[in-house]
């Protein structure tokens, strides 16, 4: 759900969701603050009627029974880091704005731009608008302690503020974009990754090339040896594809036991090369258990490789390293195959 108020409204939302948050004596935490706005603002229609029952009930709304609301009907992935983030923006716009709005320094011309990022707040929903907000913030925050003496010193600790608050913005990012197994970057970090490769491969007039790894056979590590061994297992693997690539190499945790490595610049002879090096390394490498030292075998992995084709979407260039990867498979696992073999 976004949030697309007008900026009178989104105020009043906010106000009466604070009432609420007051009224039942709960701490303003995002959590709290979300629940309260999606209630007011009558979007979240579950949401409301769940609430309305309680107090049709008069049932408590304490706090455990507002984060369960919260889990239930609000929360999805992002969202969380979203609001938390989100609130910390408004209430640091609501302390600049106070202070402006106290200070008799000359400041024409701020209040308005202040008021067009309250507004720009409640229209955010994602990373990209939210960076943009904090980047005005720190615009305008300069400009503010140039104009207005008596702010300075409090200007200051804004905009420290902000730069932490910007650090922050960076770091749930870039979390967001990690599996937290391995530290590769996650999908949706790949997806990125590949959208940037895209525009670099036609503006360079050089295609890059993908390989899709997929562990043999994993499915029996986890059954002799348990999952932890698995997860282990997964870690160590992502680190040794890892210590096979360039510094502009990336390898990305595709699914359970698949990783996704980009080549940037790199035709399917390249792949290849880097392909048969990691399958290498695999066929002379003896894996034991960390607390026993018991042997666990050998470990083998398919790939199936494809290079970019100009203008074709994400999931096409996708679908032929699946489709390779699938044909080594079926021809007995522990193999390569390129797109050219399909
Ligand atoms: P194949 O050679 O055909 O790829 O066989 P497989 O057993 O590797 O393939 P399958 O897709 O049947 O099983 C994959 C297994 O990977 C199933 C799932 O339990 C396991 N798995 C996925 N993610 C994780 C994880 O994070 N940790 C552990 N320990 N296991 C995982
Ligand atoms: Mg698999
Ligand atoms: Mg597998």
């Amino acid at each position: 759900m976004n949030y697309t108020e007008e900026r009178s409204k989104a105020g009043e939302y906010l106000r009466l969701a604070l009432n609420y948050i007051a009224k039942y004596n709960l701490p303003a935490n995002p959590v709290n603050y979300t629940v309260w706005y999606e209630y007011v603002s009558g979007k979240n229609m579950k949401l409301k009627k769940a609430i309305d029952h309680s107090f049709e009930n008069a049932k408590p709304l304490n706090l455990g029974k507002v984060e369960g609301l919260y889990q239930k009907y609000v929360a999805d992935g992002d969202r969380i880091i979203i609001s938390k983030l989100l609130t910390k923006i408004s209430l640091m716009l609501k302390d600049i704005t106070d202070h402006v709005s106290k200070a008799d320094g000359d400041l024409t011309g701020h209040g308005k731009n202040l008021g067009d990022l309250a507004e720009q707040i409640s229209e955010a929903h994602d990373y990209n608008d939210m960076r943009n907000i904090v980047d005005q913030m720190i615009i305008e925050t300069k400009a503010l302690v140039k104009s207005g003496r008596r702010l300075q010193t409090r200007m200051k600790i804004s905009s420290d503020d902000l730069k932490q608050l910007h650090q922050e913005l960076e770091k749930s990012q870039q979390e967001a974009q990690t599996d937290s197994l391995t530290l590769l970057i996650n999908r949706r970090g790949l997806e990125k990754k590949l959208e940037l490769e895209r525009i670099r491969a036609r503006q360079n007039d050089s295609p890059f090339s993908i390989i899709m790894v997929d562990i043999d056979h994993f499915k029996r590590v986890n059954d002799t040896f348990g999952h932890l061994v698995g997860d282990s297992l997964l870690k160590s693997i992502a680190y040794m594809l890892k210590e096979h690539l360039r510094r502009n190499d990336i390898a990305a945790r595709y699914g359970g036991e698949e990783f996704l490595i980009l080549l940037p610049e790199t035709g399917i002879e390249g792949a290849k090369a880097v392909a048969q090096k990691i399958r290498k390394t695999l066929s002379t490498k003896e894996w034991k258990l960390k607390e026993s030292g018991k042997s666990m075998g050998k470990i083998t992995v398919s790939m199936g490789i494809a290079i970019y084709k100009f203008n074709e979407p994400e999931e096409s260039l996708i679908k032929r390293a699946d489709d390779a990867l699938y044909l080594a498979k079926n021809k007995g696992r522990d193999q390569i195959i390129t797109q050219e073999e399909l």
